[in-house]
């Protein structure tokens, strides 16, 4: 009998004395250390009568017991679901009530608040600290070492992980073993991660992106994280001389370029800077170019699929684009209205088939039929196009889309160049109401630090560079545009706070 994913990930290590985990104290936690510290926790929720199957939700903050969590899950065959830990308690409400979990484990802080729902739910619930204390590490700490893993199919469930919910409310993924394992070996291979790989490890772990793209490529490879609470500029800086590899968001790679400390020699033991989960700006891919010397890979995925395409680890790392579609993963352009492939250069949705695509949205068939063709096509909701050379560039969101006076208008176009005028940080160009034309076009400016953009020149230059039906009708300047802790933009709450301007 097996277990797939735990196998595939976990077990392949299990009594090694390897370093798995490097926390910034100093400590080096093994891989055979850290599977016992998950075995005991698996029994704990045996013994709380959990059943293969069952769901484990976690809001708790980022540690190796937490990460310990997600490896006990995975040989007890429990799905586990990690929570964003800046959702409030009326938030949370949703996802447990939502996913059905039967068992809560959250930080000691919100153990008051959370067991009346737990209550409500039947639930269990377990504390865990960002310091390893609590219930459920008090509980493990009796248990044995070991524990028999529960068998499990290639299609079983391992995972529900909620989107960020930049569009709209956050749905349940639903994710196998499969999606999470064949993804992991893919981006090994793509990536070139080995045993003697250092991973610099500062993503929260409730998301794909720190938790399946981080860990389970460290995992898969063997390699060990340089495992960081959170993204601590100074931390960061003195995990680099240590580290081979990183993984970041686009705000990681600014708020380095703003740190002198950031030079070449720092980074001079890297062989790779990885990044995704938003756009990175072309302008922070040659500024890091040249600070560093290294060339920042942008890959492209989203809960539902993990990772979709990449940009090649030999040969050219294209700025501005996510690169090809990732070995075993189809990628098409569709006519959003028809669904037909579109010819190559043509802008339009994004549709992904392979091993890596999830099963459907948890408990909403209606959505899941609308986006999961019969035949296997996602679609994902953001739009892009197929350059001659084959990258891929994503142009935008769907729901980002503006529709003016009938006229389509992709954000991005503008953006972009709005983003090369002087004193430009960077900018968000969205629909808003308009009387006449259903929508218009507002660009939001937010300027270089101390610097003044001049509305009339920036004005000017989108009107030589395109079309009149793009222009904005007006441009307005903020300090900073709302990000969601993944950094990306929330264009959502842009078009609520101008949404009476022209109205
Ligand atoms: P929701 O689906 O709830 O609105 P979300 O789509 O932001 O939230 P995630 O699954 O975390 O939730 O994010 C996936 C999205 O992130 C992709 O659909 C895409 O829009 C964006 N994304 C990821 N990587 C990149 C990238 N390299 N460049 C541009 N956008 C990216
Ligand atoms: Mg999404």
């Amino acid at each position: 009998m097996a277990n797939p994913l735990y196998d595939g990930l976990f077990g392949a290590h299990a009594g090694q004395s390897t370093p798995f985990l490097r926390l910034a104290d100093g400590q080096v936690i093994t891989h055979g250390a850290f599977l016992e510290s998950a075995a005991r926790i698996a029994n704990v929720m045996a013994d709380l009568g959990l059943a293969p199957g069952d769901r484990v939700a976690a809001q708790v903050e980022k540690s190796p017991e937490a990460l310990a969590l997600y490896a006990a899950c995975a040989q007890a065959g429990l799905v586990f679901l990690p929570l964003n830990t800046a959702y409030t308690a009326d938030e949370l409400q949703y996802f447990i009530e939502n996913s059905g979990a039967s068992l809560i484990v959250c930080d000691g802080r919100s153990d008051a608040t959370l067991a009346p729902m737990a209550g409500q739910f039947g639930a269990r619930i377990e504390s865990l600290n960002g310091d390893g204390s609590g219930s459920l590490m008090d509980k493990a700490r009796t248990m044995p070492a070991e524990f028999a893993t529960v068998p499990r199919t290639a299609d079983d469930l391992a995972a529900f992980l909620y989107t960020s919910g930049t569009t709209g409310r956050s749905k349940g993924a639903m994710l196998t073993q499969a999606n999470l394992l064949s993804n992991a070996r893919t981006l090994v291979k793509e990536w070139r991660f080995t045993a003697g790989d250092v991973l610099l490890h500062a993503l929260p772990i409730f998301h794909t992106h720190g938790l399946f793209v981080a860990t389970n490529v460290a995992l898969a490879a063997g390699s060990s994280m340089i495992f960081l609470p959170k993204f601590d500029l100074d931390q960061v800086i003195a995990g680099l001389p240590e580290a081979t590899a990183m993984m970041g968001v686009p705000t990681f790679y600014t708020r380095l370029l703003n740190d002198d400390r950031f030079t070449r020699d720092l980074t001079a033991h890297m062989r790779l800077f990885i990044s995704g989960s938003a756009p990175l700006l072309a302008e922070t891919h040659v500024q890091f170019e040249s600070r560093s010397g290294h060339r920042i890979l942008e890959r492209y995925g989203m809960t539902e699929t993990n990772m979709n395409t990449s940009n090649p680890y030999e040969g050219e790392r294209r700025a501005g684009t996510v690169g090809f579609p990732l070995p075993g993963v189809e990628l098409k352009i569709t006519d959003p209205e028809t669904g037909k492939t579109l010819p190559d250069g043509e802008i339009g949705q994004i549709e992904v088939r392979g091993p890596n695509v999830f099963k459907g949205y948890w408990q909403m068939p209606e959505k899941t039929a609308a986006e999961l063709r019969d035949d296997g096509f996602f679609i994902t909701g953001d739009l892009g196009r197929i350059d001659t050379d084959g990258y891929v560039h994503i142009v935008g969101r769907n729901k980002d889309l503006i529709i003016s006076g009938g006229y389509n208008i992709y954000p991005k176009e503008i953006e972009l160049v709005l983003d090369d005028q002087p004193g430009v940080l960077e900018s968000a160009v969205i629909g808003v109401p308009h009387p006449d034309f259903g929508e218009t076009v507002l660009g939001v400016i937010v300027p270089e630090k101390g610097a003044a953009p001049d509305t009339e020149a920036m004005m000017q230059a989108v009107q030589q560079a395109l079309a009149r039906f793009k222009h904005p009708r007006a441009l307005v300047m903020l300090d900073d545009l709302p990000r969601n802790t993944m950094g990306k933009v929330q264009k959502n709450l842009l078009r609520d706070s101008y949404k009476d301007m022209f109205a």
